[in-house]
């Protein structure tokens, strides 16, 4: 089955339920400020195409943080519903719950058009796929649209459940057509070469995405605290670096499997004696006993940027090092800038290696920056997701 898109449905006079993720990062204090609207940016052009097509009623449903299927005013969606309206220049309305009865009043007033419903997770239904809950939010509207990609990979009422009661009625919005379109050149027709960069913290978080990438890409390219288990099993010491056992035999394993060569491993790192400490260079592949690697060294930046020129499809994932600290985020800021200035097709994943791309100010050079950190990494290890496939489906 084809995933639909909003762009060739009927909205005209049409009440129009539409999951989007805006779960957005707030300030830790009130009044709660968000820090980064790309989510909700990103959203606007879905908004703007159904008014276009006359969409007489538009209902939102979005979660925001995890409230565990309890009210809690910390994660009200009240800042966005705010940022919405001055972004678009016109009401939205934040509902007082997403299932209030007030919501299906308001839906017949004339004047109203833009309803926010509120966190969708204060209601412990959204999170087990209750039914009763997709049925009474099914309720609100003619037709759904899923715009929520970084959502897609739960199982959810309002991304999964909910396709039941729009069968034929069901559209994939903008951002969630340009996220499948994206990932899936890299998955089905990426122009060679193909080169991957994969960092973090863990081999065990990411393996299946290693495993899925030794077979796309012609070279893969690892960093971050991710590198030190693959040198640690080729024989070099890292000293204090993060490096569990089970990270080393991941590693060996993936090395083992790595007939043709594609794996490349930092050269140099920048280490310092605690996560707090100074920087200092550390030349050669080995970290002494009372160091910890911290960054990639410029050695390695040389060498992984001349991989990253030579690429024509390029997937990045995860900082180069303990990037939130300047002392070493050059590594990090140096792949972006690699990137960003090479004129292959690049798609950046996760939510540091995005937040990463945001702050080199590189953004707009990149192809596609993903709104969906864990979405797109188990898109890529599937090719599918519980919420697309409802989606096609109607499940
Ligand atoms: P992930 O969520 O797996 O992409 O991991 C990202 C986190 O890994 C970030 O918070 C980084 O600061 C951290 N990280 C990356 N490299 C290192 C390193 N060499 N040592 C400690 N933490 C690191």
């Amino acid at each position: 089955m084809q995933l639909k898109s909003i762009q060739d449905a009927d909205l005209k006079g049409k009440k129009v339920l539409v999951r989007f993720d805006f779960n957005v990062p707030l300030t830790k204090t009130e009044p709660r400020k968000i820090t980064d609207t790309s989510r909700i940016d990103q959203a606007i052009p879905t908004i703007r195409l159904m008014l276009e097509k006359g969409a007489s009623k538009i209902v939102m449903i979005s979660h925001l943080g995890r409230p565990d299927g309890q009210v809690n005013p910390k994660y009200s969606l009240e800042p966005v519903a705010e940022y919405l309206a001055t972004k678009l220049g016109t009401d939205v309305i934040l509902s007082e719950s997403a299932i209030d009865n007030g919501v299906k009043n308001l839906l017949h007033l004339p004047e109203t058009k833009l309803v926010l419903l509120e966190n969708i997770r204060f209601l412990p239904g959204e999170e087990k796929n209750d039914m009763e809950l997709a049925e009474k939010l099914a309720q609100y509207a003619d037709v759904y649209v899923n715009d929520a990609f970084g959502a897609a990979h739960r199982k959810h009422a309002s991304t999964y459940a909910i396709n039941a009661f729009f069968k034929n009625r069901a559209y994939a919005g903008l951002l969630m057509k340009k996220e499948i379109d994206s990932l899936s050149i890299l998955l089905e027709k990426p122009t060679k070469p193909f080169v991957a960069i994969i960092g973090g913290a863990k081999v065990s978080d990411k393996i299946k995405t290693i495993e899925k990438m030794m077979v796309l890409v012609d070279t893969l390219l690892i960093g971050g605290a991710m590198a030190y288990p693959f040198l640690k099993a080729k024989g070099a010491t890292v000293g204090k670096s993060l490096c569990s056992d089970e990270d080393v035999s991941l590693a060996k394993q993936i090395l083992m499997a790595d007939k043709g060569g594609k794996i490349q491993l930092p050269k140099d790192h920048v280490v310092a004696d605690s996560l707090e400490g100074a920087p200092s260079p550390c030349p050669g592949t080995s970290i002494p006993s009372e160091q910890m690697g911290l960054d990639i060294g410029p050695l390695t930046i040389q060498s992984y940027s001349e991989h990253i020129k030579t690429a024509k499809t390029i997937f990045w994932n995860g900082p180069m090092g303990l990037f939130e600290n300047k002392n070493f985020s050059k590594g990090t800021m140096a792949i972006a800038h690699a990137i960003a200035n090479t004129k292959a097709f690049s798609v950046v994943g996760g939510g540091d290696s995005v937040a990463a791309v945001q702050e080199s100010g590189e953004g707009e050079k990149f192809s596609h920056v993903s709104t969906g950190g864990g979405a797109s990494l188990e898109y890529i290890e599937k090719g599918e997701l519980p919420g697309i496939q409802a989606l096609k489906l109607g499940v």
